[in-house]
């Protein structure tokens, strides 16, 4: 999350920069606070303070530690500053007249940013009396901040670099207008809601600690169940759609990643090389060059392709610990991988069968809208791309004709394709509008090159395959952190690992309470007893805690018609069905694998 992005950021706001009215004002913000934390935490050392999507922060080195219950205080501050109406006004000093400023003020950061200038002047901004070191823009008057609120404080090094100080980022929302900033925290507050590391504790989906390590995850029973469900879906549509399903190791030699390039392109990303029997060996990061093992452990022929070939296969990759987030960015995870080899005749029909795919995944899991970008070479620029012109043609008019034969709408990002080939990537909007990046469409001029793949063609001679790499989830983990919250951990019939709780009035019905739960059973349903003496109503907030969909209370009117009285989870009482036509109307709804 830090890192690149970071380092640009403060590039940035040291340069002459264009900003939109928003990100001014976002900017202008981020003074604004620092202003205030100036008057209450004398001797506070100021690093950066860029504006961010929906607001900024700012990095400071403060003489005492902050907590959240500062940022009402700061806030409150702020909003006195602001209305007294000061103007930001601009000023220039001499680089060397820039360095002393900083060494009487204590403000070794900006020391060390000064020290980076190329230019001249080092421009400064001043407003109720407190001056910084900026390139601007601002706002003309602190007055024109009206709608903002400090949200967090985290933890950042100086530069993004963990040999640095450990800094203090506040962050914090601003807007133009009082009802985006409300519409803005209530987003955020449904988002908390659905927050998928809460709900994977509450639901016991899944863990990831320390003791076993950070970005690694440990899937509980309930969590581990959902990914069979998806992952037998996902073999089952894999099968249908003309798949070959693999499995490969975990690691390989190191020589492997040589030929394949990522030991040199990719290394950051990889753990550290293991030594098996004095040769050094490298846990994969990547499935594709077993893949390529699996094309080339056999002549291949025109009538061979296309090949298809996909693996739910598990890669480790290198992330700061700073990076880490639950579900979504992690160290060990499992790509929905896929790598098809065909020939240029077939390349069209092999984008339009992924798009086709990805649609179908899309729909199954309730994402009704996505947003598709496409990725092509600079015209510029063609020099730095490997592969023939002739190829690249053809590879772009093929992921432009599948697009526009659907007619998706889509983003053309020019100079945005990898050096190696064009790509398709497209993001799903979750239930709350944001969006995910999951599926990627990718052709690849690279890997058959470096391994010399081929296969003979109609007039006998050797021809090398197009190679496309594709994930539709992208990764198991990853999706199910996204469908966590996407469903607010109601997860519909089709993946629930209960689908039942069969609820008894009083111990008197444990015994019909059993027989409900064997012949919902014996359907193929998964039901659940709550054999515990607590009364009704407990009974029933705890199911709707654990968000089982059916909840089937029992008691003696049950008992005796053979019904059960049945509640819906967010939807209350639905009234009394016999066990059989329960049964009917819960396994049409998961063959329908319909979401609700
Ligand atoms: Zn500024
Ligand atoms: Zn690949």
């Amino acid at each position: 999350m830090i890192e690149a992005e970071e380092l640009s950021l403060e590039a940035e706001q040291f340069q002459a920069r264009q900003l939109s009215s928003v990100e001014t004002l976002r900017h202008s913000t981020a003074h604004l606070m620092a202003s205030a934390i100036d008057v209450l935490f004398p001797g506070t050392k100021f690093a950066i303070g860029p504006h961010v999507e929906h607001g900024f922060y700012y990095d400071m080195d403060l003489p005492t530690p902050l907590t959240e219950a500062d940022l009402p205080r700061i806030e409150e501050k702020m909003r006195e500053i602001a209305k007294g109406n000061h103007k930001f006004e601009r000023s220039a000093m001499s680089r060397e007249d820039a360095k002393k400023w900083a060494a009487d003020n204590g403000q070794i950061y900006k020391a060390e940013l000064i020290d980076g200038f190329t230019t001249p002047d080092v421009s400064f901004y001043k407003h109720a009396g407190f001056v910084d070191m900026c390139a601007g823009p601002h706002v003309n008057y602190s007055s024109k901040i009206k709608h903002f609120k400090l949200t967090t404080i985290a933890g950042a090094y100086w530069r993004g670099d963990e040999k640095n100080a450990m800094l203090t980022r506040v962050y914090g929302l601003a807007f133009e207008s009082k009802e985006e900033l409300e519409a803005h925290l209530k987003l955020l507050e449904e988002a908390a809601r659905r927050d998928h590391r809460r709900l994977g504790k509450d639901l016991e989906l899944f863990s990831i600690t320390q003791e076993y390590g950070g970005g690694l995850v440990t899937w509980l029973p309930n969590g581990a169940f959902i990914r069979k469900q998806i992952e037998d879906f996902w073999r089952e549509q894999h099968l249908a759609n003309g798949y070959e399903i693999l499995f490969t190791p975990h690691v390989a030699p190191l020589t492997l990643w040589d030929r394949s390039g990522h030991n040199s392109h990719y290394r950051d990303s990889m753990f550290a090389p293991m030594e098996v029997e004095g040769q050094p060996h490298q846990l994969k990061p990547m499935n594709c060059p077993f893949h390529i093992g699996v094309y080339k452990n056999r002549q291949k022929s025109y009538r061979d392709l296309p090949i298809r070939y996909a693996e739910l296969g598990t890669v480790y990759r290198y992330e700061r610990s700073g990076a880490l987030h639950g579900l979504m960015r992690v160290r060990g995870f499992t790509q929905d991988d896929a790598h098809i080899f065909c020939t240029r005749d077939q390349l069209e029909q092999e984008i339009s069968g992924c798009i086709d795919f990805a649609q179908l995944m899309y729909s199954t899991f309730g994402f009704p809208d996505y947003k598709v970008e496409l990725s092509v070479r600079d015209p510029k620029n063609k020099g730095k791309y490997l592969g023939s012109d002739a190829d690249w043609e053809l590879a772009e008019s093929s992921l432009t004709k599948v697009l526009d034969g659907r007619k998706i709408p889509y983003k053309r990002m020019e100079g945005e394709a990898a050096f190696y080939g064009p790509k398709i990537d497209v993001k799903v909007v979750d239930a709350i509008g944001r969006v995910w990046q999951l599926t990627t469409i990718q052709l690849d001029f690279n890997l058959p090159e470096r391994f010399d793949l081929h296969y003979i063609g109609a007039d006998n001679a050797q021809h090398r395959p197009f190679m496309v790499h594709r994930a539709l989830l992208g990764s198991l983990e990853r999706f199910f952190g996204i469908l966590i919250e996407h469903y607010a951990g109601d997860f519909p019939l089709w993946l629930a690992p209960v689908q039942a709780k069969v609820l008894p009035i009083s111990e008197k019905f444990l015994a019909y309470g059993e027989e409900v739960v064997k012949q919902l059973k014996a359907k193929g349903l998964r039901a659940k007893l709550d054999t515990s003496d607590e009364k009704l109503g407990y009974k029933i907030r705890k199911a709707e805690l654990e968000k089982v969909c059916y909840q089937l209370v029992v008691g003696g009117k049950e008992a005796d018609s053979g019904t059960v009285g049945v509640r819906r989870r967010h939807q209350g009482d639905l009234g009394a069905l016999s066990i059989d036509d329960l049964a009917v109307q819960m396994l049409d709804e998961v063959a329908k694998r319909s979401h609700v």
